[in-house]
């Protein structure tokens, strides 16, 4: 049985209640945060649970190390509060389910994780990733699952993340560097916060680009473009890596537009808000954030994740700001596209 590291007389002293108080989509202060967060935690009912769109900010936002957006989660599902429907969610967690069906390249120490995510099958490749590539794995087996927590479902996780980290174990790796920092989030964050031991060292995928850019340096050709950054969800679980995004755009000559919606205060790409919290919350969000890029005159969108690229690519086209991926930016630098 894994359990929740969280620690309830932490929020008893909490300063701040910041978990709720930044919450975007919620206007709590801060004693009311700290009493709803008591609340949950003894298996009370709270408006929050009502109210929480699942957009992970909160693990970002406890500095204290307590975990609220998995508590929240766990709680949802202990009372069957879902945030879609069965069908829907039972259809998601069969899209994870292990079917024999990955793909491993020529496997050394170190290795390219890519999660469930066919993107990166095409966009991984070039001289960023020559020195690991084709050392790479791809497939149900080796993805976290921690998509489902928009699910409320984290039993699922639990029971998945083990086994997961086990096929990695198998193939006798001493690094995985983590193409989706979403996995990268359930390695070193969700995984410690119950208790899940990882053998073998996880390195974030901006960290990794950060590195070879440096050996590169005499390639890069300054981009000198105005870009917006479209935060994802699970870059709140490796928030301390989130640094890594302004030192790689200072390296290849681009201006990160200094918008509202940035950083702590992103707002969702509105992909999950679609499917689980109905299309008025997902236009009114996406609406806001594109008309802040605008405001703040981007020329390109950089993406981390390939489902917010999906969820928020053809919409910034139409209004004349371009999508790009971290990985195509990054080899736009040094001339590969
Ligand atoms: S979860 Fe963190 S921020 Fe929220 S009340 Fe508890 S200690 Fe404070
Ligand atoms: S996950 Fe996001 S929406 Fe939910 S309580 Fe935390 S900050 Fe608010």
């Amino acid at each position: 049985m894994l359990n929740l590291k969280f620690d309830e007389n932490v929020c008893t002293t909490c300063p701040t209640g910041d978990c709720l108080v930044k919450c975007q989509y919620m206007d709590v202060d801060k004693d009311t945060a700290i009493e709803e967060m008591l609340k949950i935690s003894r298996g009370e009912d709270s408006f929050v649970f009502n109210d929480c769109v699942t957009c992970y900010g909160c693990e970002e936002y406890c500095k204290r190390g307590n975990h609220p957006f998995y508590l929240i989660t766990e709680k949802r599902e202990e009372k069957g509060l879902l945030t879609s429907p069965r069908a829907v969610t039972r259809q998601w967690i069969n899209i994870g389910e292990p079917q024999g069906k990955y793909r491993l390249g020529k496997v050394k120490e170190k290795l390219l994780a890519f999660g469930f995510m066919p993107e990166f099958l095409r966009w991984v490749k070039g001289r960023l990733f020559e020195d690991v590539m084709p050392s790479f794995a791809f497939g149900q087996e080796f993805f976290c699952n921690v998509v489902y927590i928009h699910f409320a479902n984290t039993s699922i996780i639990k029971e998945r993340l083990p086994i997961i980290v086990d096929n990695y174990k198998k193939l006798g790796v001493k690094e995985v560097v983590f193409i989706h920092d979403e996995c990268y989030g359930a390695f070193t964050h969700l995984a410690p916060a119950y208790g899940i031991e990882v053998p073998f060292k996880s390195t974030h995928y901006y960290e990794y680009l950060y590195g070879r850019l440096q050996e590169l340096k005499d390639e890069i050709r300054p981009l000198n473009i105005k870009v917006a950054y479209q935060r994802p969800c699970s870059s709140r679980l490796s928030a301390d890596k989130h640094h890594y995004l302004a030192d790689i755009m200072k390296l290849i000559g681009v201006d990160l537009v200094e918008r509202e919606y940035q950083d702590e205060n992103a707002l969702c790409c509105g992909g999950i808000f679609s499917m689980c919290f109905g299309y008025g919350l997902a236009d009114d969000v996406q609406k806001r954030n594109i008309a802040d890029m605008e405001e703040h005159g981007a020329e390109y969108c950089v993406f981390n994740c390939p489902a917010c690229q999906s969820a928020l690519g053809e919409k910034i086209a139409k209004r004349g700001i371009k999508p790009v991926h971290m990985i195509d930016l990054c080899r736009m630098a040094i001339g590969e596209k």
